[in-house]
């Protein structure tokens, strides 16, 4: 999934879960036409205007916001994948993985090169993950 997809994806989500929040509260009071009525449904919302879209305008400034504090996710991505070495770990037995002289930095963790494409396997499994 892209940045631009779990942007997309997340600002629908926060959006819906506001509007749904926003129904429950609205339905116990005036009504949306003013005459008792309910406000219409997520799917059959207009998204041009009315709440759909200010919801949708709030959760795009939310996830951008989270993005700016989180930075380039894509470009880290694709410097693990640079950064990856292909050749398999060799671990001995105190841990040491003897293909990238690497001691692992406690007793739970891998080397770096078998962290970082467990990492991508979990989070981008599309994506190329390298030999593991
Ligand atoms: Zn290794």
């Amino acid at each position: 999934m892209s940045d631009g997809d779990i942007r997309a994806v997340a600002i629908e989500r926060i959006a819906r879960l506001s509007y749904a929040d926003w129904k429950t509260q609205h339905d116990r009071g005036v009504g949306y036409d003013g005459e008792g009525g309910a406000a219409p449904e997520w799917a059959d919302a207009p998204g041009d205007s009315g709440p759909k879209l200010a919801f949708l305008t709030a959760a795009g400034e939310s996830v951008d916001a989270i993005g700016d504090l989180l930075g380039p996710g894509e470009t880290v991505v694709r410097l693990l994948r640079d950064l990856i070495d292909p050749i398999p770990c060799r671990r001995d037995e105190r841990g040491v993985c003897r293909a990238h002289g690497q001691v692992p930095a406690g007793p739970d963790r891998l080397c770096p090169h078998d962290e970082a494409k467990r990492w991508l396997a979990d989070h981008r499994p599309d994506g190329d993950a390298g030999e593991r």
